[in-house]
This record gives structure tokens, C-alpha cells and sequence, in this order.
């Protein structure tokens, strides 16, 4: 059976590659301990979801896992209306929107097509300030693109040194369990 990637890890990757490294030392301690601001309420932004008892609609799907035989990835998604044919991911905040979870919401409608599912749209929905905001539609060359970045991902070289971005890093969840830099995160 081959290895598949889980869709979440790519994000991370895209993030640092070493916060994979952390989140795998770490998950298993204390939550409190590792858990920061931003990924709590992200983990009560998903509880609905996660719980299923976001929506009655029998058209709506939730916390559906998914995968890709093609592309070697599985996941699971946040929400899936039926009736619109919409795929949503659902953040608790969202002030700029990263190429990494764009590659996410790419890698969610890739397996749910691959898994027979019809999508025309695409959408974040930001739980703090009650905003959606549209996603286009992955193009052939985006789907590429997705392709080459998962390749990066496997071809990566964890001996190679970590480029460590002071801002990115104080907003980083993993920051005061690092080794790499000396500073806390902004949100203790
Ligand atoms: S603190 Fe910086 S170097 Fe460490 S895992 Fe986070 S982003 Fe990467």
C-alpha cells in the first residue's frame, strides 16, 4: 500500500518544515503546554465539525476524510454543502490567506472529485468575523503546481539548515518549544 501524505503536514511544511518535526515530538505531551492561542480556538472552531453537529441539512457534510490515489494524500474536510456544491474550510481567523492553506483547499477538492463528489465552489469561512471569501476553482497548472510541491515535500532533505524568519517564528505555536531561536511566541 502506498504512503500517503496527510493534507495538514503539507501546510505545516510550507510553514517550516521543522514545526513537523515538533508537532510529532510534542503531540503526544501535555496540550495545554503545546497548544497556543491561535490553535485553540481553532481546535473550538472545529469542535462543531468535528462533532458533526454543525447542521442538520442532509445535503451538508462534515469532517468527511478524503484522499487521493493520484496525487498520494488524505485528509479530512471541514464542511461540504451539497445543495451549493461548495467546499469550505473553515478558520477561526483569517487576515491574510497562505499559499499553504490554499494548497489545502486545492488538496480537499482534489480527492473529494477524485472520490466522485461534484464541486463548483470554493470558499474560507472566517468563524470570528463571519466573512466568506471565495476561492477560484484549481486550474490544470495549479494542480501542477500542488504536484510539485508535494514532490518537494517528499524530496525534502531534513540534514539541510532551517531558514528561521524571526516574525514568522514568534507567530509560530511551536516557538517556545524550538531550539532554533531564543524568542517566545506573541501569544503568551
Ligand atoms: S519557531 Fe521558527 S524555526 Fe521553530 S518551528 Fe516555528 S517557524 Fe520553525
Amino acid at each position: 500500500m502506498p504512503d500517503y501524505i496527510s493534507i495538514s503536514t503539507l501546510n505545516d511544511f510550507i510553514f517550516c518544515p521543522y514545526s513537523i518535526y515538533l508537532h510529532n515530538v510534542y503531540m503526544g505531551g501535555d496540550e495545554e503546554l503545546v497548544h497556543a492561542t491561535p490553535q485553540t480556538q481553532g481546535k473550538t472552531a472545529h469542535a462543531a465539525i468535528d462533532e458533526k453537529t454543525y447542521s442538520s441539512r442532509k445535503d451538508e457534510i462534515t469532517s468527511l476524510s478524503v484522499y487521493s490515489n493520484e496525487l498520494g494524500i488524505i485528509g479530512k474536510i471541514d464542511l461540504y454543502k451539497g445543495r451549493e456544491k461548495l467546499l469550505i474550510e473553515r478558520k477561526y481567523q483569517l487576515n491574510t490567506i497562505y499559499q499553504g492553506q490554499i494548497y489545502q483547499l486545492w488538496a480537499q477538492y482534489f480527492c473529494m472529485m477524485e472520490m466522485g463528489y461534484i464541486i463548483e465552489k470554493l470558499a474560507f469561512y472566517a468563524i470570528s468575523t463571519n466573512k466568506i471569501f471565495p476561492v477560484e476553482i484549481p486550474t490544470s497548472e495549479d494542480k501542477r503546481e500542488l504536484q510539485d510541491f508535494i514532490l518537494r515535500f517528499k524530496t525534502f532533505d531534513p540534514t539541510q539548515p532551517i531558514s528561521v524568519n524571526i516574525n514568522k517564528c514568534t507567530h509560530c505555536i511551536y516557538c517556545n518549544l524550538c531550539d532554533k531561536i531564543d524568542t517566545e511566541n506573541v501569544y503568551t
